[in-house]
């Protein structure tokens, strides 16, 4: 049977989260010999439905288009997945706050265990993720005819997003559960990369010691790279940065090039968010921090210093 993957949108473009998550259907798609379809559903979607049908590696578009589709309301989106499912062994959705909120719906009404935050596909039914903040890697199998997965998407490399030339197929849009109504949405708007896609990422923790100081410490070194920035949960909860800008266990997983950590120390929660990183650099002037013990390039020096020198330097 094939394997369904649910895709996020933008209503212009696909996410990178699903070309993530594309790449793990994929690999479940080669011991399962089926092939990977992609659902769109939303309104006026016509442009997605033909973006996911460029995907590399999918060979059918599910294009679900109407009202009630309009802003992903997770009981309307979960109801389309369901209309679907009994045509699917595996349906997959990206680890992210929009896959989380409909995979264990979707679950729930199979009667099927969902297999959470997969970082490995094994074997077709088999799969690793990490347990107790990444410290442990759960090796999981199930025995259920419909697997309903959420993929962690730092795990697999995003599948090319031309290149494919998929069929659509219309289906037919789910009714209103009139469950949940939209009300309205405040977007932050940022000409800098979104953090979970960003390519260098610069965070700053509790040592920049107020909202000020973070901005004119941190900011600069972040419009020099066109990095995103970041922050831990101690600078969050102190009010330095908004809690969009978490990274770790309780905030964004996050695997960039280039990772800057400045005046964090590198508690596990924090770790379980950016580990994976390509290359981390540290910058604490505590030798002892844990932080070092991930980095590949430490500093030991005052943040202060160090992070305007090295935003002239850049
Ligand atoms: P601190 O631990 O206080 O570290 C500050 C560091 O700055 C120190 O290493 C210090 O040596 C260094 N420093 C101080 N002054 C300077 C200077 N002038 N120059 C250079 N270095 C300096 N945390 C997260 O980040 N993300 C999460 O998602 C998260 N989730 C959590 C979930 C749970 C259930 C729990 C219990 C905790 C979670 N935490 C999370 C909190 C985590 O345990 C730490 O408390 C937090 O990460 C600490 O943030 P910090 O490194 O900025 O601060």
């Amino acid at each position: 049977m094939p394997v369904l993957v649910i895709a996020e949108h933008d209503s212009a473009s696909i996410k990178g989260a699903t070309l993530n998550t594309v790449s793990a259907a994929r690999q479940i798609s080669m011991f399962s010999d089926g092939q990977v379809h992609v659902l769109v559903t939303g309104s006026q979607s016509t442009i997605v439905a033909a973006a996911a049908a460029q995907i590399e590696g999918v060979a059918k578009v599910l294009h679900a288009d109407g009202e009630a589709l309009t802003h992903g309301l997770a009981e309307n989106l979960a109801a389309q997945v369901l209309a679907v499912a009994s045509d699917y062994s595996h349906i997959l959705f990206a680890a992210t706050a929009c896959g989380k909120n409909v995979a264990p719906r979707v679950a729930a009404k199979l009667d099927v265990a969902q297999i959470s935050d997969i970082t490995k596909v094994v074997s077709a039914d088999t799969f690793e993720r990490p347990i107790y903040a990444g410290n442990a890697i759960a090796t999981v199998q199930t025995a259920d005819a419909t697997q309903i997965i959420t993929v962690r998407t730092t795990g697999f490399d995003p599948a090319p997003a031309t290149g494919g030339s998929a069929s659509i197929q219309a289906v037919a849009a789910v009714a209103n559960s009139g469950k949940s109504n939209y009300v309205g949405s405040e977007i932050a708007k940022s000409d800098r990369p979104d953090l979970t896609a960003a390519k260098i990422i610069v965070s700053g923790g509790r040592a920049l010691g107020s909202k000020e100081k973070f901005d004119e410490v941190i900011t600069p070194l972040a419009d020099k790279l066109g990095a995103a920035i970041g922050a831990s949960r101690a600078a969050v909860d102190a009010g330095y940065a908004p809690n969009d800008l978490q990274v770790g266990q309780t905030g964004k997983i996050v695997a960039p090039q280039l990772y800057i950590a400045a005046g964090i120390s590198g508690a596990i929660q924090h770790l379980a968010g950016m580990k994976d990183s390509k290359v981390i650099v540290a910058i604490n002037k505590d030798s002892e921090a844990p932080i070092f013990s991930v980095a590949d390039y430490g500093l030991e020096a005052d943040l202060f210093s160090a992070v305007p020198e090295l935003t002239v330097l850049v």
